[in-house]
């Protein structure tokens, strides 16, 4: 298989339970960029910076530090030594996510930790997030770019979380959609699919047959 697969897409395209299967069934690390974008609007959050302050949020990050473990089948964040892996799902972290991410010096030093990772791992690696296939990983053999509706991205958020009621689903569609346009209109790395990435909807597949349809394209 290629030596890395990136795997980019909107929230809740499916992007971390594919990139955990493709990963396990291939026998490759495994790296969630969200998360340590989430691990780090965490840490800022810590020391009470204003996340709407550019300027504070670049200062705080500089200190921060993330470490991710690459086992698909237990993947680990820390920062500042703390296991964030449960409050880095919490809706504080998920509503300021968005605003850390746009920060530059944020990206910058989260890309370096990214490459640094996909160096490590020569054996082979699968990454997610919204810039691998563009800006961490240009010269990934195989990109994937994941879509879905947002209603179905909402309803499967939403049962991961264990609450399937309509009216948590719709603000689950909300809070997708809101960071999907900020996500994509930042002028830093934006979400965007690499013009040689392979795009794929995955509405209407279920989890093992959007595993297989990667790798299938990872073997070929
Ligand atoms: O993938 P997940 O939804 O956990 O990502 C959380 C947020 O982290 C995204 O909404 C985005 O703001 C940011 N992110 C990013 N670049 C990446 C991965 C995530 O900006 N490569």
């Amino acid at each position: 298989p290629p030596v890395v697969i990136a795997l980019d897409g909107p929230s809740g395209s499916g992007k971390s339970s594919t990139a955990r299967g493709v990963a396990s069934r291939l026998g490759l690390a495994y790296l969630d960029t969200g998360a340590m974008y989430r691990a780090m609007t965490w840490a800022v959050l810590e020391r009470g910076v204003d996340v709407e302050d550019a300027d504070a949020v670049a200062a705080a990050a500089a200190e921060v530090v993330i470490e991710s473990g690459t086992d698909p089948q237990a993947p680990t964040i820390t920062a500042d030594g703390v296991d964030v892996a449960g409050p880095i799902r919490e809706q504080a972290v998920t509503d300021a996510v968005s605003q850390v991410s746009r920060v530059p010096a944020v990206r910058e030093r989260l890309v370096a930790l990214q490459r640094l990772t996909i160096a490590e791992h020569a054996d082979g690696i699968v990454l997610e997030g919204r810039d691998i296939g563009t800006v961490v990983a240009p010269d990934a053999p195989l990109k994937l770019y994941l879509v879905a509706d947002t209603a179905a991205r909402a309803a499967r958020r939403a049962a991961e979380q264990g609450q399937d009621e309509a009216a948590h689903v719709e603000a689950t569609a909300a809070s997708l959609q809101r960071r999907d346009a900020i996500d994509s209109s930042r002028t830093t790395s934006p979400l965007a699919k690499a013009d040689d990435a392979v795009e794929l909807d995955t509405t209407h597949l279920t989890l093992d047959e959007v595993v297989d349809e990667v790798v299938r394209l990872a073997v070929k």
